[in-house]
């Protein structure tokens, strides 16, 4: 079938994904991803309504965010010097008042409008109630942009990392983390066709950033930090029947709401790249 594809950014022959019947792999370029036409609609409001990621769960989940964000930094911080950072889909605000501590002057671009309000009233961060495809940044900004979870959702993924690319300095650094479909917990947890559009590897990652413009210089697998209690909130419980009397028996047999674990099995990809001196 002919279908439009998200790293060849046209219409592709693609043919039905073998372990997963709801996802396709384009025959052309081997990038997996949930099968629309060319016209595929913009999925914002979504997110505007929390319907998918739901506020819920990101607002109870800030221990394990934070977390994330310092590991994530632990890395950054080897390749970006401090300066204007730009956090793309920065949900409640964790990775930007970590790379605030980290020396750097932190804006934020996120959908959901719970969100932003918990940045800019609580924490009094700079976040702009908008998409990449809605905002205007002035070329050669930023010296670092962040996207944490958040390529799979991109309607268009190949166009956004264009723009975002000359948003950045000559040398800037762009930082991504996001699910590997070849790992095994990522084939479990993140399959979700409303939420996450396209499904990436390394080698997938790695071409979407070249063609986009970037020269890729690290890439690691990731092991997140989940909060197991938060995990009532997420849409990953619509996938297990059980889970939900499972994670409230646990709850009550552990007395506390905060229990932190990650497993072991590279669910997620870290990609850092560099635009061009
Ligand atoms: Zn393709």
């Amino acid at each position: 079938m002919l279908l439009y594809c998200p790293l060849c950014d046209d219409i592709s022959p693609a043919e039905v994904c073998n372990y997963k019947k709801v996802l396709v792999r384009c025959n052309s370029c081997g990038i997996i991803f949930v099968p629309r036409m060319s016209g595929c609609n913009d999925n914002h409001d979504f997110y505007r309504q929390s319907a998918t990621s739901p506020f819920n769960y990101y607002s109870r989940n800030l221990a394990a965010s934070e977390k994330n964000s310092q590991y994530l930094f632990s890395i950054i911080s080897r390749f970006a010097q401090p300066g204007k950072v730009l956090d793309i889909g920065c949900s409640t605000g964790i990775f930007m008042q970590c790379a605030e501590k980290h020396g750097f002057e932190a804006e934020g671009l996120e959908i959901d409008p719970n969100c932003v309000r918990m940045c800019n009233e609580k924490f009094g961060l700079k976040v702009h109630n908008k998409s990449v495809e809605e905002s205007e940044f002035d070329k050669n900004r930023f010296d670092l942009i962040n996207l944490g979870d958040v390529i799979e959702h991109f309607v268009k993924p190949l166009p956004a990392m264009r723009k975002i690319q000359t948003w950045l300095k000559p040398g800037g650094i762009v930082s991504i983390s996001t699910p590997d479909i070849k790992s095994v917990a990522a084939r479990w947890f993140q399959i979700k066709p409303d939420e996450h559009l396209t499904y990436f590897n390394s080698t997938t990652l790695s071409s979407i950033l070249e063609k986009a413009g970037f020269k890729v210089i690290y890439k690691a697998p990731f092991d997140p930090w989940r909060d197991l209690f938060s995990l009532r909130y997420s849409t990953t419980m619509n996938l297990f029947p059980l889970l939900p009397g499972i994670i409230n028996f646990l709850s009550q047999a552990i007395g506390s709401e905060n229990f932190l674990f990650r497993l072991p099995f590279h669910e997620n990809l870290i990609m850092i790249a560099q635009v061009p001196e």
